[in-house]
């Protein structure tokens, strides 16, 4: 390989290693901290339906013109090639990390990486939202003190990825030493509290009672920076 096919490479590189660093600050940011955005918004909806996603002309629109600025910015910092070429490394990457989130919800894990991913992401969504918000992954949240590593990660049951049950609501066995599923009782009626009130919205996990569930200050916590 010649010297500028790796100096371009290189670039590229260094380009998708910047969209993780946009991934992480834009979710933490504005998807949890300053929600009064657009993409806050789409957000809190993706977090209180996770089979919502944003329309993909919505993320196009958004993507569009941070890429072009990118491009423009880095072409007249770094010369036109290396500028071009990081901008496409962060495109790329960006493109790459929302096909990524959406079969982390739509389809099963393959190897060790989906798992990692699928739980460290899930966790996010059912245990703690203030923690984890890379979800390629984890370098960032290490940085600045958000990361959580994921225990069992229990679903509540209105959110149960469909990769994750069978027809009858059960954890598939394949996924079972990792998830479970907060299920109502039969007889149980919806949303009643068995101690006292919780402080998170009531409905998003089962209530703590033999099943368990997870442990309160994180979940407060979260909520209380959520809400923030
Ligand atoms: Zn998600
Ligand atoms: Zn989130």
């Amino acid at each position: 390989m010649s010297a500028i096919a790796i100096d371009t490479a290189g670039w590229a590189f260094a380009g998708a290693a910047a969209w993780t660093l946009l991934e992480y600050s834009l979710h933490r940011g504005l998807g949890h901290r300053w929600t009064g955005n657009a993409f806050g918004r789409e957000h809190t909806r993706h977090h209180a339906t996770t089979h919502y996603f944003a329309p993909g002309w919505k993320k196009a629109l958004a993507a569009a013109p941070v890429v072009l600025a990118t491009a423009a910015a880095a072409a007249l910092a770094l010369g036109p090639r290396p500028g071009l070429a990081f901008a496409a490394g962060l495109a790329l990457a960006y493109v790459a990390y929302e096909v990524v989130h959406r079969r982390a919800h739509t389809h099963g894990p393959r190897g060790p990486y989906g798992r990692w991913l699928r739980r460290h992401h899930f966790h996010h969504h059912f245990h703690a939202p203030a923690t984890n918000h890379g979800v390629t992954s984890p370098v960032w949240d290490l940085v600045f003190g958000t990361y959580a590593r994921p225990g069992t990660i229990r679903v509540p049951e209105k959110h149960a990825m469909p990769w994750l049950v069978d027809g009858s609501g059960e954890v598939r066995p394949e996924h079972a030493d990792a998830y479970v599923v907060n299920r109502r009782r039969p007889g149980q009626p919806p949303r009643r509290p068995l101690g006292p009130p919780l402080p998170h919205a009531p409905g998003d996990l089962a209530p703590l009672g033999e099943e368990g569930g997870p442990p309160l200050a994180p979940v407060a916590a979260a909520r209380s920076e959520e809400a923030r």
